[in-house]
């Protein structure tokens, strides 16, 4: 089964890849992995390097043909799960993978920023934790400062909810008027948004 994951920032896209990836024995595709691992040798590889650097996003052309080289590399017999494609419709118009299944991961904006901007990172042992949704007796085990990355910050956070809602949502609604979306509730624990997208995908 070809299957593509979307859903706002903070969804857990990610983990539920891999999660299905184990259960289905068939290949996570993230683009971020991808476009992270490009190969030194490759022509757009100090460009990109530099993009991706800034915080910014890849350019579109190069996305599209990463994914499509992945794709046509990999053993996908069975099928694959991609995570991270579809930033903008732009992308698939450059390059349209096949999907059987499009599952879209959905919290509400407030759950995106508790989620994000919660975020924390012990700079005594490097472990990260969520102020708003780790139990006090775990946050009191960290015993050095606490520090926010810059790009966890509300501002940063509110615009890449912006960006999400002008630029990915269409790919969503794109995906929905094919008749091939569905959409799970992603504000249960892991497991349980795990079980959701078994029961869409009936697997
Ligand atoms: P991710 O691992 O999905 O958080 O992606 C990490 C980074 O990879 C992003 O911040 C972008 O720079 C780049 N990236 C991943 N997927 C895409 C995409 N579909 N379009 C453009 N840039 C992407």
């Amino acid at each position: 089964m070809k299957i593509i994951l979307h859903g706002p920032p903070a969804c857990g896209k990610g983990s539920q890849g891999q999660k299905l990836s184990e259960y289905l024995h068939i290949p996570l595709i993230s683009t971020g992995a991808l476009l992270r691992n490009l190969s030194q040798s490759h022509p757009r590889y100090a460009e990109n390097k530099k993009i991706m650097g800034a915080g910014d996003l890849s350019p579109d052309d190069l996305v599209a043909d990463v994914l499509r080289d992945a794709i046509e590399k990999l053993d996908t017999s069975n099928g694959y799960i991609l995570d991270g494609y579809g930033r903008n419709l732009t992308q698939l118009k450059l390059y349209e993978p096949p999907v059987d299944a499009a599952i879209y991961i959905n919290i509400p904006e407030e759950e995106t920023l508790r989620r994000i901007t919660g975020r924390r990172m012990c700079a005594a042992d490097g472990k990260i934790y969520n102020i708003f949704t780790l139990p006090p007796e775990e946050l009191s085990k960290c015993v050095g400062p606490m520090t926010q990355r810059d790009d966890d910050k509300e501002e940063v956070v509110k615009e890449r909810l912006k960006v999400y809602k002008e630029s990915t949502f269409p790919v969503v609604e794109y995906y929905k008027a094919k008749g091939i979306l569905t959409e799970v509730n992603g504000t249960g624990t892991p497991e349980e948004v795990f079980e959701l997208i078994k029961q869409a995908l009936k697997i």
